[in-house]
């Protein structure tokens, strides 16, 4: 029997509510339309970055669609079956290669075979995940749940230049629920100044500023001066290992920007989070939320919640059949938890 085209309305969120309708059809089969795509956005519609998870999405799973144009607010996608290959996707722009994978990714995991995933393009973005984050904080968990995920970073690619690229080995993979609800003991902690390109100095301000402001110091403190050819780039990286999860906070340096400024937005991200009672922080709580539905259960702890959170809810329970329930325990601590609906 045919099932109905589940109807989305873009509007409520950004590229994630596109890219989670992607994620979502491809493993469940369902055929989707989406309107007033990244509507709110200054320049909505779909750009370089959403357009290659579409075309992405598409090629793994030999999707029916139209509407997958630049610019384009308006899109059906209709799924066939998942293919294991070895892809190779160019986004084109130093649009982020990280979001590109995680598209695809959960669709992999249920392919009948290995894949191998190329993606160029931008690998350390503003309001994306670095490749950092993925590799260190997200992935473990994923494969905690079960999955079978390599993942490298073959090339740096900074905004506006892009020119990066990761690769990613995928096994087919059964995810098992995660509860992920206390950190557990503090293990380390790190401040890298990633630079490319820029005098050491943009590093040296960063990691100054990082030692006056973050309490307790992170106890290592370093500089990475990457190739000059990979810039002009810089992004700052705190990174908090703890016994249950590592959580790796970022900020980019920006033209015009100063530097303190840049280590202010990594060090408020990391305060924030380390002195709420909450396992996850922002980011890594909408990140794990689709993932956890398709294990069918689980819960996390969060400091509060976000636009990111809220929408991705929304998609996620039209296409499956869980509630997600939020529950706030204390001022910075929210329960989230995913439960599958007999
Ligand atoms: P737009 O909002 O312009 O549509 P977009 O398509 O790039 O943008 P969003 O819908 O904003 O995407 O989703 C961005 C994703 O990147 C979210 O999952 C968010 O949690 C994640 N993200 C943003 N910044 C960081 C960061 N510093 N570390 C980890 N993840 C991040």
């Amino acid at each position: 029997m045919k099932q109905e085209v589940i109807e989305l309305d873009g509007a409520i969120g950004g590229g994630q509510v596109l890219r989670s309708a992607l994620s979502l059809s491809m493993v469940t089969g369902q055929a989707f339309r989406i309107k007033q795509i990244r509507a709110r956005r200054s320049r909505p519609g779909l750009l370089r970055q959403h357009l290659t998870a579409v075309l992405a999405a598409a090629q793994v799973c030999g999707a029916r669609m139209t509407g997958a144009e630049l610019g384009s607010q308006d899109l059906s996608f209709e799924p066939g079956a998942i293919q294991a290959g070895d892809y190779q996707f160019v986004i084109g722009t130093a649009g982020s290669c990280t979001l590109v994978l995680q598209t695809i990714l959960p669709a992999l995991l249920q392919a009948p075979g290995a894949s191998r995933v190329r993606i160029s393009g931008g690998t350390h973005n503003p309001l994306a995940p670095p490749t950092d984050f993925l590799a260190r904080s997200w992935l473990p968990l994923m494969r905690r749940m079960g999955a079978n995920i390599e993942l490298e970073l073959l090339r740096h690619g900074f905004v506006p230049a892009g020119g990066g690229e990761i690769e990613a080995k995928v096994l087919p993979s059964q995810l098992r629920p995660l509860s992920l609800c206390d950190r557990g003991a503090a293990i380390s902690s790190s401040a890298s100044a990633l630079t490319a390109g820029l005098a050491s100095v943009v590093a040296e301000r960063e990691l100054d500023r990082v030692a006056k402001r973050l309490s307790p110091l992170p106890q290592v403190m370093q500089h990475i001066a990457l190739d000059p050819a990979r810039g002009p780039g810089n992004v700052l990286l705190l990174e908090y290992a703890f016994e249950h999860v590592t959580e790796v906070f970022s900020a980019f340096g920006q033209v015009s920007l100063r530097a303190e400024k840049v280590a202010d937005t990594a060090i408020h991200q990391a305060a924030d989070w380390l002195q709420s009672g909450s396992a996850v922080a922002e980011h890594l709580a909408d990140q794990l939320l689709l993932p956890l539905a398709m294990s069918g259960g689980g819960a996390f702890t969060t400091p509060r919640m976000t636009e990111h959170l809220h929408s991705n809810i929304a998609v996620i329970e039209r296409f499956l059949p869980v509630a997600i329930e939020c529950s706030q325990q204390a001022t910075d601590c929210m329960r989230v938890e995913i439960r599958t609906i007999e």
